[in-house]
């Protein structure tokens, strides 16, 4: 008997969904930062063997969308709410004392099977991570709760348990030597992306996108040009930095992980510009490739 099916991972913003997904699937397909609001699509990741095949969705966290970005990444959230055979809802200790009821609800009357993960018991003692075990089985009678530490690769084996054991009767959806719907270039593009968000702070990150401009494989090397786009013409200078050596670090750590992603040697070149107000314009946003 072959089991498939779509494992959904929702949560809060910055509980740990992003590094629990790229544990589970080995690979670091989504971006990770200790900001809130990292991932901004819903991102696949496939896992395969020869009697199963898991397809997980990282999704950007749940929010009170305040512009139109926003919006469309709360319609990621809500298309991972509909399309699930497992929900994998992701809480934290921090996460749990200001726990949506509202969202907490529409995930009970779900009905598919649903996995509570408690993720940083790292960060509390034992007594604590019990009470919170007890509170969220209160929330969530019929589901399974299991503490973990993604951080530090903590009882994840048991996760992978629960989902396999829930898993449906069903072919694979993709080629088993498959690892994700996204094209090499989204990677790309997250990879510098996530260099914005560690380096810069408050909203630069948030007002950025990254738009791969030309993406060239010869035999010795990878050559990719990309653009950076911020909303305003005072954010430019900040990105380029002193005599431009913002944009070089970006530049340079960017370019170390593309070349572990894709396993060349890579050049890669930057340019910024402005695209005014981006984040609350529906074509653009729509021309950047978000869902409506
Ligand atoms: P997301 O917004 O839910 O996708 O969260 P991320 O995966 O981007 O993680 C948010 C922050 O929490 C990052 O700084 C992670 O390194 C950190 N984090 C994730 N899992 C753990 C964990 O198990 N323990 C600790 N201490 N930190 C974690
Ligand atoms: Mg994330």
């Amino acid at each position: 008997m072959h089991k498939a099916g779509f494992v959904n991972i929702i949560g809060n913003p910055n509980v740990g969904k992003s590094t629990l997904m790229n544990l589970l699937t080995g690979e670091k397909l989504s971006i990770i930062s200790p900001k809130a609001q990292t991932t901004r699509v819903r991102v696949m990741g496939i896992v395969s063997a020869e009697e199963y095949q898991i397809v997980y969705s990282d999704t950007p966290g749940i929010l009170e969308p305040k512009y139109k970005l926003q919006e469309s990444m709360l319609q990621y959230v809500e298309s991972a709410l509909t399309d699930a055979d497992i929900i994998l809802f992701i809480t934290d200790p921090f996460d749990s004392k200001k726990i949506n009821l509202d969202y907490a609800e529409r995930i009970k009357n779900i009905d598919v099977p649903l996995i509570v993960v408690l993720n940083k018991i790292d960060l509390i003692d034992q007594k604590s991570a019990e009470d919170l075990l007890k509170k969220w089985q209160e929330i969530y009678p019929k589901a399974v709760i299991l503490p973990i530490s993604a951080l530090h690769s903590f009882n994840h084996q048991s996760v992978l348990d629960a989902i396999i054991y829930h898993l449906p009767e069903s072919p694979a959806y993709f080629d088993k030597e498959q690892l994700t719907d996204k094209p090499m270039r989204f990677f790309v593009a997250e990879i510098i992306r996530e260099k914005i968000f560690l380096n810069f702070k408050q909203e630069i990150p948030y007002s950025t996108e990254v738009v791969i401009e030309s993406y060239k494989e010869y035999p010795e090397i990878t050559k990719i040009a990309a653009t950076i786009y911020v909303e305003r013409d005072s954010q430019k200078p900040i990105i380029i930095g002193n005599k431009g050596q913002s944009i070089k670090n970006i530049g340079t750590e960017a370019r170390k992980d593309i070349e572990k992603f894709t396993e060349t040697k890579v050049y890669l070149e930057l340019f910024v510009k402005v695209n005014k107000d981006w984040r609350n314009d529906s074509l653009k946003l729509k021309r950047f490739g978000y869902q409506q």
